[in-house]
């Protein structure tokens, strides 16, 4: 049996070779999708929701701030989220709003001690971040510039006015072929859809990811602490798994922000 020794070998190394040319970072394949994204440190309450996610084979980007402050147990739970195929991205070091920050002390500042140590850290965490999301979505197109050189995409958000659909807030969706062209891509909030603060949510999250769909475009949405009763801002599980059924239910992609171009 000795001969076979040398053939197994083989094949392990050329396994492992294989492995290497084709890293899990591959740009997946999409014609359409939805972003769903999750900001703060609301780490504890996103990893109970793990189960949840994988029930639909969803993914999704959990923007951190503070990262200084987490808890090691807190930075096992963004493992655990990286582990099951979610993204993690910067929400810069202490939650400052970007404009107001560099009107007062400027764009080199801003970078040296709202953005560049947040980097530093998630990266030798093992969270290199490709993406940032905006504290207050606070933003302007010279910050986008500047962060752009650091990161792939950015997110900035808006909101509905009084009347409107979400499928008609033009800026929270993107052609699949513009994406790579589009720094910063633009979210609206979720938090409470579904619940008596916004009744009618629930229906126009799903009504625009069939818009995203039909027209092969990428909608981009944010929420905070994913529970039915916060702490903070907060999108209930029952909403999230609404959500996450509609998009399997259609045939709509969730994409992270490391699965964008
Ligand atoms: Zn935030």
């Amino acid at each position: 049996m000795h001969f076979l020794i040398p053939l197994l070998c083989l094949f392990l190394i050329t396994s492992i070779s294989q492995a290497a040319e084709n890293p899990t970072t591959a740009a997946k394949s999409f014609r359409s999708g939805v972003v769903l994204t999750f900001d703060d440190r609301y780490v504890d309450q996103w990893v109970q929701q793990i189960p949840l996610f994988k029930k639909y084979d969803a993914h999704a980007t959990f923007f951190v701030d503070h990262f200084y402050l987490l808890k090691p147990a807190q930075i096992a739970g963004l493992k655990k989220l990286q582990d099951a195929g979610h993204a993690i991205g910067s929400h810069s070091v202490n939650h400052i709003k970007a404009v107001d920050y560099v009107r007062t002390k400027g764009m080199k500042a801003y970078l040296q001690n709202e953005i560049d140590p947040s980097v530093k850290r998630l990266t030798e965490a093992g969270f290199p971040p490709t993406a940032f999301a905006y504290p207050n979505s606070s933003r302007s197109e010279e910050i986008d510039t500047a962060l752009l050189k650091t990161f792939r995409h950015l997110r900035g958000g808006t909101g509905l006015t009084a009347g409107q659909r979400m499928r008609d807030l033009k800026a929270i969706f993107t052609p699949v072929d513009q994406i790579a062209g589009r720094g910063c891509l633009i979210g609206t909030g979720i938090d409470y859809a579904g619940t008596e603060k916004r009744p009618d949510y629930l229906t126009e999250i799903k009504d625009a990811m069939d818009h995203a769909k039909q027209r092969g475009e990428i909608v981009v949405f944010y929420a905070h602490n994913i529970s039915d009763k916060g702490p903070g801002h907060h999108l209930s599980p029952k909403a999230l798994e609404e959500i996450l059924a509609h998009a399997q239910q259609i045939g709509l992609p969730t994409l992270t922000y490391d699965d964008l171009p």
